[in-house]
């Protein structure tokens, strides 16, 4: 058994649905597990409808933001089915019933809530015109809804997968659909279930820990995820043109890069497969012959070459008593605490003896209230617009050739990574 991970750009159009079903036709002889995300930018366009809900409470708007969901979803499902007569249409106009309900439902269970009850639309809408595709191309695969195998906690936007009731759900219904003569199952990325029944989501980006979650509880032979670039490169080609393709890589070289930001693995898919050995193929959907990077317990990161990380738009604070007394432990220990309670991640941290300074995302919505709250306690100074650069493996060298021309606010480096605070002298 394999699966397969399809994220979003592999099923932006009619096209692609018609390549994905290509590659799958390719892999026939495995049992598949087939993972979709939304199609295209389908995720942002459902923010925008619980936007239009929950912040401005405007149903009309919102509904109409849902209507560009429903043509563009249509749009794919007319060139793909010939007739109005295939079952696809009706499937996906209950999808959009319930989320309709939803819109004109109260929105006391908070915004999280509703989030997930309207994004993970996108998945369901996008599984069942795979789903249908597959069959009429004489592809014999089941449909399994994600929220029957994956249990979580009633965290809504960060569902925390219950790896009990994930695993029973997994093995029962798969193995129960592999033995009733299906080739293949496709289900949603992204989504699960709480135990009273909410869709939860977990997390943007999610689908790829959906595939490895499943492969985990399924003891599958790997996991391929499919994406637009020709495996996992060294850098973001948009901020180093001369970014270069890894052909394999350790999971801990893997679980670090996806941890410091690097945007092509969500950070929680490499654990589950490293608890099994399961490898992991990161392909190129529009070359598959392509080898790709392979990821697994057998292999070594290959060229070994200093891979970047960069992320703009970084806010530095420090953060010191305001009796002037050391950063110990206790003050320590309430800082941690307060950025726990913010739910903002911390991309790099150092102490002095009276400072401590951390670089976080500018996420403006969450840091205003954090800042708020440290300055109650502490003596706080920050800037803003900065860039963080994280270097796995790198060379003196890399170091000078990052920071030249820019002032360094913070830098610290370990024996495998190198992380910079940078600002460009020219702002
Ligand atoms: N559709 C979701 C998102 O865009 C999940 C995913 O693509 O992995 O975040
Ligand atoms: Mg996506």
């Amino acid at each position: 058994m394999i699966v397969f991970k399809f994220g979003g750009a592999s099923v932006k159009d009619a096209d692609a649905v018609r390549n994905v079903c290509n590659i799958i036709r390719g892999h026939e002889s495995n049992q598949l597990v087939v993972v979709v995300s939304a199609m295209g930018k389908t995720t942002n366009a459902l923010e925008r409808v619980v936007q239009a809900r929950f912040s401005a409470n405007d149903i009309p708007s919102a509904k109409q933001h849902l209507q560009e969901v429903r043509e563009f979803h249509h749009k794919i499902a007319d060139e793909l089915f010939v007739g109005k007569s295939n079952p696809v249409f009706d499937r996906m106009n209950n999808v959009f019933v319930e989320v309709e309900w939803c819109l004109d439902d109260d929105v006391s269970k908070g915004y999280d809530f509703i989030y997930d009850q309207v994004v993970s639309s996108g998945e369901l809408l996008s599984t069942i015109i795979i789903h249908e595709y597959l069959q009429s191309q004489g592809l014999h695969f089941a449909y399994a809804d994600a929220r029957d195998l994956i249990r979580t906690d009633n965290h809504y936007r960060e569902g925390r997968v219950q790896w009990e009731e994930t695993l029973d759900n997994t093995t029962t219904q798969i193995n129960g659909i592999f033995a009733t003569g299906h080739i293949g199952v496709v289900t949603q990325g992204f989504i699960g279930c709480t135990s009273e029944n909410y869709t939860t989501t977990l997390g943007r980006e999610g689908s790829d820990y959906t595939a490895s979650i499943l492969a985990y509880c399924l003891d599958a032979k790997a996991v391929y995820i499919w994406k637009d670039v020709p495996g996992v490169l060294n850098a973001d080609p948009k901020h180093f043109p001369d970014a270069q393709k890894l052909e394999s890589m350790s999971y801990h070289d893997a679980i670090e890069l996806a941890y410091f930001g690097a945007s092509v693995i969500h950070p929680k898919t490499i654990k589950p497969l490293e608890n099994k050995g399961i490898p992991l193929h990161v392909k190129s959907f529009m070359d598959p012959k392509l080898s790709g990077t392979v990821i697994g317990k057998d292999f070594q990161t290959k060229p070994l070459v200093p891979s970047y990380i960069f992320k703009d738009n970084q806010m530095l604070i420090s953060i010191s008593a305001k009796d002037f007394s050391f950063i110990a432990e206790d003050h320590l220990s309430t800082i941690f605490s307060l950025f726990a309670q913010a739910n903002v991640k911390i991309n790099l941290m150092q102490n002095s003896a009276i400072s401590f300074s951390v670089c976080i995302d500018n996420d403006v919505r969450k840091v205003s209230d954090l800042l708020e709250t440290l300055k109650t306690r502490f003596k706080i100074l920050y800037n803003e617009g900065l860039q963080l650069y994280t270097v796995r493996h790198y060379y003196p060298s890399t170091i000078e050739t990052l920071s030249h021309g820019k002032e360094v606010l913070l830098e610290q480096r370990s024996r495998q990574t190198a992380q910079l605070v940078l600002r460009s002298s020219e702002k």
